[in-house]
């Protein structure tokens, strides 16, 4: 659910992203000045990261999952 993935050729380390998530779902890799996904399960599919990154490096999946078990 939510954000899919942080694209490092386009990422240029300015951290907005992880300034405006709410849930602390994104950090920054210091040593790539890049931005990367450390808590998935945490994400709220606000869209706020995808919407904010100045370089389109951000994309979140649309629809929240409904996660199944398998019946066996
Ligand atoms: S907002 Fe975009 S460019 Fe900035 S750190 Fe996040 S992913 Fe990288
Ligand atoms: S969609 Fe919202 S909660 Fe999920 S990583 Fe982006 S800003 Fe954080």
């Amino acid at each position: 659910m939510g954000i899919r993935k942080i694209d490092p050729r386009r990422c240029d380390g300015c951290r907005i992203c992880a300034d405006h998530c709410p849930m602390d779902v994104i950090r920054m890799d210091e040593d790539r000045n890049k931005a990367f996904i450390k808590y998935l399960d945490d994400c709220q599919s606000c869209f706020l990261c995808e919407a904010e990154c100045p370089k389109e490096a951000i994309w979140c999946y649309p629809v929240r999952e409904k996660r199944v078990a398998p019946a066996w």
